[in-house]
């Protein structure tokens, strides 16, 4: 579960992390009262639970209550990276002298904790990691003895922070693991820490992403899901009863099963293809449900061939095809498609396809539908 900024940053203040003066509003008016209240400049920042709301222009700064005011109406209206913006926060405007990432994520290789520091805040950690690696400083933490002072002290030379803000940063940094720890998060960030005209450290965003399987120790946090957390495609598969994930590749996939649609993405990685999405169609397979999942698929326009990989148990191969054929009556596919289909009833379900007049590429194995399907996307398959 991902917290919004908001909430982020009241918990990690909470646990000592210094954070601008500011409150939320869901409308114009009340952007406008909170302003007058702060006194002086402000920021209207989006409440949207993606990252990069900077750059989308969901963060402005406001002279005055009227110009917040304004700011306010116009973000309130906006849609970022698909998510409405419902909440916007109006924060006191910091003078930032200086942009500092600091976070804490699990590293599953080390099984512990890692906080990692870079003087380059501001911009996505990601971005740092594959430009300038060196500009990340990480220390492991060791659960037992929790984060030592010498650690954050090393993180703070080797950011090249000035002497006087060593003492400081480590109290920012000790506040953010105990939160981290505290809400059994999976990721605890502060991007960017800043240091601000006076020389003072400020939390100016936060993020924090808490373990799904620790909510039941945290009743406080499950009334802060945000229904608005799931993006409209993802929002459709759920209630139509599908484990959808889009990825950025250009194969899409309709599989039976999760274990099933793991292979499919390790096998069209294999041999060079990358997946559009991880897709789960479940047992029985209704025409109506592959009819959701081929749309949600189609409507990617990054995807240049699907691949249907369905074996049949419980589910019949005759049922899916029928289904599949159900589907492109209602959704005309666009791009080339490969379907592999094994199991039961799988001569009768490639017999209802073969007889559909529709251009499916048959596979009789995974490895030759993969390899089919990475063909199709390059459009080299002369089918
Ligand atoms: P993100 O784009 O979603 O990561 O949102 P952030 O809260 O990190 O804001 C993006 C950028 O806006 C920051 O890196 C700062 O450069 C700038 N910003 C945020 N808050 C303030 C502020 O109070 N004053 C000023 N001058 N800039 C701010
Ligand atoms: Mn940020």
């Amino acid at each position: 579960m991902k917290l919004h900024e908001y909430q982020s940053k009241r918990l990690f203040a909470a646990y000592g992390v210094p954070i601008p003066d500011g409150e939320v509003a869901t409308t114009a008016a009340d952007a406008r009262r909170i302003a007058e209240e702060l006194g002086g400049p402000v920021v209207v920042k989006s409440q949207v639970l993606v990252g990069g709301r900077g750059k989308a222009g969901g963060i402005r700064l406001a002279q005055s209550p009227e110009e917040a005011e304004q700011l306010a109406a116009a973000i309130l209206g906006m849609e970022i990276k698909g998510l409405p913006v419902r909440k916007v926060l109006i924060d006191r405007a910091a003078h930032i002298a200086q942009e500092i990432y600091l976070g804490i994520v699990i590293d599953r290789a080390a099984h512990r904790p890692v906080m990692m520091a870079s003087a380059e805040g501001g911009v996505e950690i990601e971005e740092v990691a594959r430009t300038n690696p060196d500009a990340i400083k990480k220390v492991t933490i060791d659960p037992y003895l929790g984060l030592r002072s010498y650690q954050t002290l090393a993180l703070a030379k080797g950011i090249g922070l000035k002497r006087e803000l060593f003492r400081p940063f480590g109290k920012v940094a000790q506040g953010l693991y105990e939160a981290f720890l505290a809400y059994d998060a999976s990721l605890a960030e502060i991007n960017p820490l800043i240091v601000d005209d006076e020389g003072n450290l400020l939390a100016v965003d936060g993020k924090m992403v808490v373990d799904d399987n620790a909510l039941f120790r945290h009743r406080d946090l499950a009334a802060m899901r945000d229904v608005d957390e799931e993006t409209p495609t993802e929002r459709e598969a759920r209630e139509a009863g599908l484990s959808y994930v889009q990825l950025d590749g250009e194969i899409g996939c309709m599989v039976n099963g999760a274990g099933l649609a793991m292979a499919t993405m390790d096998i069209i990685k294999h041999f060079g293809g990358s997946p559009a999405n991880f897709l789960d169609i479940g047992g029985g397979a209704k025409a109506e449900r592959v009819a959701t999942a081929l749309r949600l698929i189609l409507a990617d326009e990054n995807v240049k061939a699907v691949l249907f990989n369905i074996f049949g148990g419980i589910t019949r191969c005759d049922e899916v095809a029928k289904g599949i054929l159900a589907a492109f009556e209602e959704v005309q596919p666009t791009v080339p498609l490969v379907a592999r289909l094994v199991g039961t009833n799988e001569e009768e379900g490639r017999e209802i396809l073969a007889a559909s007049g529709y251009d499916l590429v048959a596979a009789a194995s995974l490895a030759e539908a993969a390899q089919k399907a990475v063909a199709a996307a390059r459009g080299e398959l002369g089918a």
